[in-house]
């Protein structure tokens, strides 16, 4: 592995899409060379090396800060600033607040691997992690190596001051199986053994199983593996997802590693993803000829079955407008059920995502409003119908014909009653 330092010029990537995150991309290129990594598509522009030259952004930590000062935001935790702030007793300094929501800040490794072995000796997604506390800021951590142990002192502190998960991808239960796909990632057993730590220090935690392979990881006996020995570790959450396979590297390096050990499936991944698409998408027709099953749907009804959450419940960032997020949050749940689930209405669904952006972004509390008022936003009429039965009654009627027990999205019961008799 070569480790390259360098002074990076951006770090952080908004979206408006999820208005109260933002994501980090602290490395470029992933020892763990996972082969079915989407990481390497050609659309993220990484280097030729990606698996062994590793370029990472030495002052990740520094752009963070410079970020949240320029947003306004103090370090109200820091101990030492050598500024005024240093005379304002701590329990004085959260009341400091920026005119600016807060967020929460994305330390994701789908892409780069944030605890891959190179920040063993770097230590930069430690030093970012501190920046968080020192601001107040919560976080989420995706990754595959149990090396994110090393921080769970920081991450215990960021989860009592705010809100810290972290999240694990771990797609095999078979440990030869596992090896072949993700040669240098932590095994199976040392992420789930992470996870039941992380568990233990009351830090929330769950799993994505993504990609669920196809003739290989969407097997009965894998998947059903793997639900127990989260159901075992107590996992917070599971969600599972598809293999895409990216025309270029992405899939080039896939073929070629079921080329080596699983000869036998090589015509039938080429078949299946023949068409090339742009999403790496597999081709639906020959998805139907070999009765493959929906991975989604294969999780949702695991999920079901061993009593785990197969949504992350959403902690929502100080200085939002809080019902307006438990609305957009339920009703980009309801779509996914729709879509995805029981495949009533794609369109329907669609038009609940776009509503559930426009709330996510929305700048007044829609509790506060009035009847006429609500009407006026840009909502087709049955979403309009979710979002009043919501305000007035704080339930979705859907979610209870469904059976589904994402009630849990709300930490606080009585909001709606509360913000719903302004409704007029
Ligand atoms: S850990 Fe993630 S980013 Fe790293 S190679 Fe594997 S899939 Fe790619």
């Amino acid at each position: 592995m070569i480790i390259e330092k360098y002074q990076a010029k951006s770090l952080i990537r908004t979206s408006r899409r999820s208005p109260h995150h933002i994501h980090l991309n602290i490395y470029q290129g992933c020892f763990h060379n996972c082969s079915y990594c989407d990481g390497k598509s050609d659309e993220y522009f990484m280097h030729d090396d990606y698996s062994n030259t590793i370029r990472a952004k030495i002052n990740a930590p520094e752009l963070l800060e410079e970020y949240l000062k320029n947003k306004g935001f103090l370090p109200i935790n820091r101990e030492k600033t050598n500024t005024l702030l240093d005379f304002i007793p701590q329990s004085s300094r959260k009341k400091m607040a920026s005119d600016n929501p807060k967020f929460i800040i994305n330390i994701f490794g789908n892409i780069c691997d944030v605890y891959q072995p190179a920040e063993a000796e770097l230590e930069i997604t430690r030093k970012i992690l501190q920046v968080a506390y020192d601001y107040g800021f919560p976080v989420r951590i995706l990754t595959k190596n149990a090396l994110v142990l090393r921080d769970i002192d920081l991450i215990k502190k960021i989860n009592q001051d705010t809100f810290a998960r972290v999240a694990f991808t771990i797609t095999l239960s078979n440990p030869q199986e596992q090896l072949i796909f993700e040669p240098n990632a932590s095994s199976t057993n040392e992420r789930l053994t992470a996870l039941k730590k992380l568990r233990e220090e009351g830090i929330p935690a769950g799993v994505y199983i993504t990609p669920v392979i196809p003739w290989i990881g969407d097997k009965d006996a894998n998947l059903i593996e793997l639900f127990q020995q989260l159901k075992d570790v107590k996992a917070e959450f599971v969600i599972t997802g598809g293999l895409t396979l990216k025309p270029g590297r992405n899939k080039e390096d896939f073929l070629k590693t079921i080329d080596e050990h699983h000869p036998e499936l090589l015509v039938l991944y080429d078949e299946l993803y023949r068409n090339n698409s742009i999403y790496g998408q597999p081709d639906m027709e020959i998805w139907k000829k070999y009765k493959l099953q929906n991975p989604i749907k294969q999780g949702y009804q695991m999920s079901r079955e061993f009593g785990i959450n197969f949504y992350e419940p959403r902690y929502i960032p100080e200085g939002t407008i809080r019902i307006n997020l438990e609305i957009a949050t339920i009703l980009s749940w309801i779509a996914f059920l729709m879509a995805e689930i029981y495949e009533e209405s794609w369109h329907k669904a669609y038009e609940l995502r776009e509503a559930a952006i426009e709330l996510e972004n929305y700048p007044s509390d829609i509790s506060l409003m009035k009847f006429e008022e609500i009407l006026t936003l840009p909502f087709e009429k049955h979403v309009f119908r979710h979002i009043i039965e919501m305000l007035q009654t704080g339930k979705s009627s859907y979610l209870v014909k469904k059976e589904d027990n994402s009630q849990l999205f709300f930490k606080n019961d009585d909001l709606f009653s509360k913000n719903s008799s302004s409704l007029r």
